[in-house]
């Protein structure tokens, strides 16, 4: 019997384990892809460390997976075998809630995640909906691909909602910062990127990437920004972002979980400042991203770990060791 390879969370805060399993068969609706590169996602530290609520354990984490199907369920059209596809976070939605037929099916109300609620890229194969995945053409390398599947995709949708305005903060500058620096220099508009404090790394790597300015967390930047992103789980950025944007200014969450937020005065969000979250993705917002990636000539920063050291690339993000994305090779 043809078997996988997965890294499977089987109780929350431990390590993952090598399982050794059973090719799974697609069912109706469902692609079988053979993994060629799996990004690694800061919510997949918020999953492993238990974080969020109400993971599948035991799960295989991961929702950045470039591969190819190798087979294909019954009532699958669009997809044959061999075509290279992405897996994105968003894994199904119900179709029916006021949300899914509003189009706002990111915020669907029975959905699953891929990674968290259904097994996902931390492998040699995944099963997917096939109505969820998408395609992703021949060009471009597969690990360097990866990263825009969650960190691309839900930094896009952040961007957006962010608004129009010329002058941008990105707060963490990690996977999703370092893609949308490119996008955003790309269309010039100037990004101001601020990191940890004293991780000069970090800020060169922003500059290299398009940054105008690059500074620590709590530095003001040199001019007052239109809007500013917040990539970092740290509530405390909230605040410290409203205080840098400037009147009618939007401070957006891009992550999916964040310490609290401390109280603040209200002058800080006075004058119209706006905060924001955003939660998930749309399979609209995937078909605009990956669009633009390429015309954007978005360049993914990339480390690669082989799949059985997850562990590893998961604690090298955690600890912030690793410029750009992490990503598994099976
Ligand atoms: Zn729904
Ligand atoms: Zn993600």
């Amino acid at each position: 019997m043809p078997t996988m390879r997965a890294m499977v969370l089987e109780r929350l805060g431990t390590p993952l384990v090598m399982h050794e399993r059973p090719l799974p068969t697609p069912g109706p609706g469902e692609v079988l892809v053979e993994v060629a590169a799996c990004g690694v996602c800061r919510t997949d530290l918020h999953v492993v460390d238990g974080e969020l609520p109400h993971p599948k354990l035991p799960i295989v984490p991961g929702h950045e997976v470039v591969g190819r199907v190798v087979a294909t369920g019954d009532r699958v059209s669009g997809f044959s075998a061999g075509e290279r596809v992405g897996i994105p976070w968003l894994g199904a939605t119900c179709g029916v809630c006021s949300y899914c037929r509003s189009e706002r099916e990111n915020l669907c109300d029975a959905p699953e995640f891929t990674g968290y609620t259904r097994d996902g890229g931390y492998a040699t194969h995944a099963v997917a909906d096939a109505r969820y995945c998408f395609p992703l053409g021949e060009q471009g390398d597969d690990a360097e691909r990866a990263p825009l599947l969650c960190a691309g995709l839900i930094g896009w949708r952040s961007y957006r909602m962010a608004g129009a305005g010329r002058a941008l903060g990105l707060f963490g500058f990690g996977a999703a910062a370092h893609i949308l620096a490119q996008v955003a220099s790309w269309q010039g508009r100037r990004v101001f990127a601020f990191t940890r404090k004293g991780d000069t790394a970090a800020q060169d790597f922003a500059r290299s990437l398009g940054a105008v300015w690059a500074g620590a967390s709590d530095d003001l930047p040199p001019e007052p920004l239109d809007a500013a992103i917040i990539f970092a789980a740290v509530g405390a950025l909230v605040p410290t972002a409203l205080k840098a944007v400037k009147k009618g200014g939007r401070v957006v969450c891009g992550g999916i979980h964040m310490s609290d937020i401390p109280s603040f005065p209200y002058a800080l969000l006075w004058e119209e400042r706006q905060v924001a979250s955003v939660a998930n993705l749309t399979r609209q917002d995937a078909r605009e991203f990956l669009a633009i990636a390429p015309r954007a000539g978005i360049k993914c920063e990339v480390t690669r770990y082989p799949l059985a050291r997850a562990n590893e690339a998961l604690s090298d993000l955690r600890e912030g060791r690793l410029q750009g994305a992490a990503v598994l090779m099976p």
